[in-house]
């Protein structure tokens, strides 16, 4: 049995807690290896080591540290292969899959190769009689960054390349389901040039994550997960005088309008409601046909669609669709809900919950479901469900249809298929959700743009990754200066050096 360690300082340190979490297979169900679980010793320890390495990585100069984000995209780009292996194999999803989850961490790391454009300040010259006001960014110190299991290296890279170019020190805490592919480039960080104990991965549970929230030195928090545990991140940290970033869940909703082309519309739903297993914060879980012939026309083009996809282990190959979900209590909580739909009335047109793929019976693998008839009151559309399910609630006009995405508690992301410009500009300007796709199912912004849901998808300012993420990560300082009498008051004319 492989015992996984923390990186601190530079290497490998195995945990001293004694306690130890069980990282499965979850094509397999076995466990292919223990975690360990941080105590409050051991992230203090961390923390305090970070936060002396910080008064150097702070004061190293920006285009130093661009230069170490350069060789760790180079090396990202060189492990590609390794690190979507290694992901798969704890977290499930296919080999492309796992290789767009690394590709889309890097193009965060790109951008901060430009990082010290971001961190320039602004000037203005003789904003008084002789007087100039500067303002510039400095670092926050030591940050902490919490993850979740679905993104395993776009996330952990989300968060330590702004932080990180930007000056801070970081702790990193991955998800204890999949922590490898973070150990794995914090290795690959350190090759980069990155100083030791610039980035502690410290692996653990609730004890770590409160350990984080309560160390006084840390200044800040980015966390990425569900919306509870977002929402108490956040209460507890900024109570406790740090800056805080928390994204939560998501229920998105794609809009189908009667004058969209529904080859596209179906194909895209099946992308985006299945792929990865449902398990995507930007999956589309909600179809909202507009209309009895737009809804009868999708589902008809749908059925097929679900029914043809092709689900299994990563290893086997680039012809599988989608993989496992994480836990054997997630493929229970999903065949549960998928239950619940059925007693509350829905209309359950491809059922997933008996499938079984031999040789995997272990496995947590759960079947495409599709229901149609979903109405606002039931569990399957309350719950974020985070498996591939796929519910279409009916509705009769656009106004309908955007008031049911409008009063929906969660407000990440959403999409119209339309060919009609002005219905998708409408939509997009009034629609209460921070990332939006028009004839584009699931748009999560390029890396130079920024990333944040709205409403109970994030709590706190300011988004993830682009220039956002600058702004999170330091702290504005604004000098005004003026200068009395200087050289021009008494000239000297001697030529000599400068002391
Ligand atoms: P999770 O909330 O269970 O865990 C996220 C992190 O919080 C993990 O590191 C975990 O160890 C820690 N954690 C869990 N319980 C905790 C507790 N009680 N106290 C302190 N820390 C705790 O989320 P998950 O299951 O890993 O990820 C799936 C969720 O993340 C989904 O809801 C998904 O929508 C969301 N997500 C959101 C975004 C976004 O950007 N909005 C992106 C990806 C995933």
């Amino acid at each position: 049995m492989q015992e996984l360690s923390h990186f601190i300082n530079g290497e490998h340190v195995p945990g001293a807690s004694g306690r130890f979490a069980d990282v499965m297979n979850p094509a397999t169900g076995e466990v292919q290896a223990k975690v360990p679980l941080a105590s409050v010793a051991e992230i203090d320890a961390a923390v305090a080591k970070a936060a002396e390495v910080q008064k150097v990585w702070g004061a190293t100069n920006p285009q130093k540290r661009a230069r170490v984000m350069m060789k760790f995209g180079q090396l990202i780009n060189q492990h590609m292969d390794e690190l979507a292996e290694m992901l798969s194999r704890e977290h499930g999803k296919t080999i492309p899959d796992a290789k767009g989850d690394v590709q889309r961490g890097l193009e965060v790391i790109e951008v901060c190769m430009g990082a010290p454009h971001m961190l320039k300040g602004e000037f203005t010259d003789s904003g008084g009689p002789g007087i100039d006001l500067h303002s510039m960014r400095q670092p926050l110190g030591v940050v902490a960054a919490i993850t979740p299991f679905n993104f395993p290296a776009m996330i952990p890279l989300w968060k330590m390349g702004p932080a990180l170019s930007a000056g801070n020190t970081m702790i990193l805490k991955p998800s204890e389901r999949v922590p490898s592919t973070a150990l794995r480039l914090a290795e690959l960080l350190k090759e980069a040039g990155l100083p030791d104990g610039a980035l502690q991965v410290i692996n653990g549970d609730k004890e770590a994550v409160d350990a984080l929230l309560d160390n006084e030195t840390i200044q800040a928090v980015g966390f990425v997960g569900s919306t509870p545990i977002a929402q108490y991140i956040y209460s507890r940290a900024t109570a406790n005088g740090k800056r805080a970033q928390c994204f939560g869940g998501a229920k998105n909703h794609m809009v189908i309008m009667p004058d969209a082309d529904l080859d596209k519309a179906a194909d895209a739903l099946v992308g985006a409601g299945f792929g990865a297993a449902g398990e995507r914060c930007m999956a589309i879980s909600v179809a909202v046909p507009v209309g009895k012939e737009t809804a009868d026309g999708l589902r008809d083009r749908l059925i097929p669609r679900i029914e043809a996809l092709k689900i299994g282990p990563y290893t086997s190959g680039d012809d599988v669709d989608f993989g496992p979900v994480i836990t054997a209590a997630s493929q229970a909580r999903i065949n549960g809900l998928v239950e619940s739909g059925v007693d509350q009335g829905a209309n359950l047109i491809v059922d997933g919950r008996d499938f079984k793929l031999q040789g995997y019976e272990n496995g947590y693998f759960v079947g495409a479901s599709y229901f149609d008839d979903v109405t606002p009151d039931m569990d399957i559309y309350k719950e974020e469900i985070f498996g591939p399910v796929l519910c279409q609630v009916r509705v009769d006009d656009y106004e309908e249809a955007l008031k049911l995405v409008m009063d929906n508690e969660y407000g990440n992301g959403t999409a119209i298929y339309t060919a009609d410009g002005d219905t998708a500009r409408d939509y997009a300007n009034r629609v209460n959700v921070g990332m939006v796709g028009i004839n584009f199912p699931i748009p999560v912004p390029l890396s130079y743009h920024t990333f944040g849901g709205w409403k109970k998808s994030a709590f706190g300012d300011l988004n993830q990754y682009g220039p956002d993420a600058f702004r999170f990560y330091t702290r504005t300082k604004t000098v005004t200066s003026r200068w009395f009498s200087g050289i021009k008051e008494g000239g000297e004319f001697n030529f000599k050096a400068m002391d």
